[in-house]
């Protein structure tokens, strides 16, 4: 299917296909699974968006950072066209097959560090982090994990244990599970004391909170997204990420890297993590892994993964061969197009008209983040950075009815996150950020 690279609006949004699926949806989907933005998709193909009334929608958020190697990728298709017509699902388990394999090989090659290394294959990026935990626990035979304030690590009752957000991730639905406990996050906007003192203090801070509250030798983890993604595109100091691996390596603490969404490309580099020098010792991956396919990983130290006893690792479906031939496909689209240099071409698009409306909006706090995956942060006013939720959410409304797919973020939830495809074109990109300009200047009535 080729969807021309153009938005096009022909009824309102949501149409009235899409309303009426949306009445189906109310009567027959859980009110727990709500939807941003109820136009249903039919198609895709790159930075477009085809829904059910004919509107070609610009996406800038890839269904959260998933596909990154553009909706409806060429290469994906066939290859998962192929594989669907040889063989869809054996259990890795019960009877092994290559591509799974293959996979490993392309994770162990392109993750950070020249270490040996294995992986391991799931389903979801909760999945991959839950087996992290499970695997530093094992190696280290030490209960506590370590992760920090704004987290998002899933919505398993493990993971929420780990994620920052009461509402609407976490809000009743506990008791969590026990020795994970959150630090404060090198959070440089809103560090007390500003963006210096975070680069000089935080650091201190924070390893001073786990050896008083929990003690480094029962400390089997810490986990940090290296750059934080549902928690609002966080960005630590530099040096930060690496100044904390030195110390969990000087105290036999595993460093896991959570690079489900800030992976494969996003950032400008394969990884986060290869920005700043880091080399975790163990990093979960999923999201942009398989252009859309459900796929998930963790890779780390062979010394690490090899300590678990055979059978200790698994699922029914996890490395399931079409979504393995997906994420070899991805993977070699990365690697023909260049997408991690166009991750950096497209930030520097996006940062210098965020840039703009910062001149021309008092309401923008920060923009930060790196590559394809850049955040701008509202307040009510720079002096007190009073979050702007409300703002946000009627900003991000009417982007959605321009045919615009925004998303927000942030546990305040005052962060517009820009997540675009990275195969999207210059022209549609354009176009999106002058959408956003103008649903900015309605929002907060200074449209001339
Ligand atoms: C999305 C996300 C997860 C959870 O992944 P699911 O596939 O939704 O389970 C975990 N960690 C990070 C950093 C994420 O962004």
């Amino acid at each position: 299917m080729t969807i021309e690279q153009a938005r096009r609006l022909v009824t309102e949004i949501p149409g009235p296909r899409s309303k009426e699926l949306q009445e189906r949806k109310l009567n027959a989907v859980s009110a727990g699974v709500s939807t941003g933005l109820p136009a249903y998709i039919v198609a895709g193909q790159d930075g477009i968006l085809l829904d059910a009334d004919g509107n070609q929608l610009i996406d800038f958020g890839s269904g959260i950072a998933v596909t990154s190697v553009g909706n409806g990728n060429g290469r994906v298709i066939a290859a998962v066209q192929e594989q669907i017509e040889k063989l869809t699902h054996t259990c890795f388990m019960v009877n092994p097959y290559e591509p799974y394999v293959a996979v490993c090989e392309k994770l162990n090659e392109l993750t950070p560090g020249d270490h040996p290394k294995r992986s391991a294959l799931f389903n979801s990026g909760a999945e991959a982090v839950e087996n992290a935990v499970k695997i530093a626990r094992h190696y280290t035979g030490r209960d506590a994990i370590v992760a920090f304030d704004h987290a998002y690590h899933g919505r398993t009752n493990l993971t929420l244990a780990m994620t920052a957000k009461n509402m609407p991730y976490k809000n009743k639905f506990g008791p969590f599970a026990s020795e994970l406990y959150r630090v404060p996050m090198a959070y440089p906007y809103r560090w007390p004391g500003g963006e210096k003192a975070c680069e000089s203090d935080a650091f201190d801070y924070i390893t001073d909170q786990i050896h008083a509250q929990i003690g480094e030798d029962n400390t089997a983890a810490v986990i940090i997204e290296p750059i934080q993604g549902e928690g609002g595109f966080i960005v630590p100091p530099p040096g930060f990420l690496k100044e904390l691996a030195a110390w969990c390596k000087e105290h036999d603490i595993l460093f896991i890297a959570d690079e489900v969404q800030s992976g494969f490309c996003r950032t400008g580099s394969w990884f986060a993590c290869d920005d700043e020098g880091v080399v975790p010792d163990l990093i979960t991956t999923a999201k942009g892994i398989a252009g859309g396919m459900p796929l998930a990983a963790v890779t780390g130290r062979a010394d690490i993964m090899d300590s678990i006893h055979p059978g200790g690792l698994g699922g029914t479906y996890g490395g399931n061969p079409v979504a393995c031939a997906a994420a070899l496909a991805s993977i070699e689209t990365m690697e023909a197009e260049g997408l991690a240099a166009r991750a950096t071409a497209i930030c520097e698009r996006l940062t210098a008209r965020l840039n703009a409306l910062a001149e021309i909006h008092p309401e923008v706090g920060e923009i930060r983040g790196r590559g394809a995956m850049i955040a701008m942060e509202l307040v009510e006013d720079r002096e007190t950075k009073k979050p702007a939720a409300a703002l946000t959410a009627a900003i991000n409304k009417a982007c959605h009815a321009r045919g615009l797919v925004t998303l927000t973020c942030g546990t305040l939830g005052n962060v517009f996150r820009f997540l675009p495809p990275l195969t999207i074109s210059d022209e549609l990109l354009e176009e999106g950020l002058d959408i956003l300009a103008d649903a900015f200047a309605e929002a907060t009535g200074t449209k001339g």
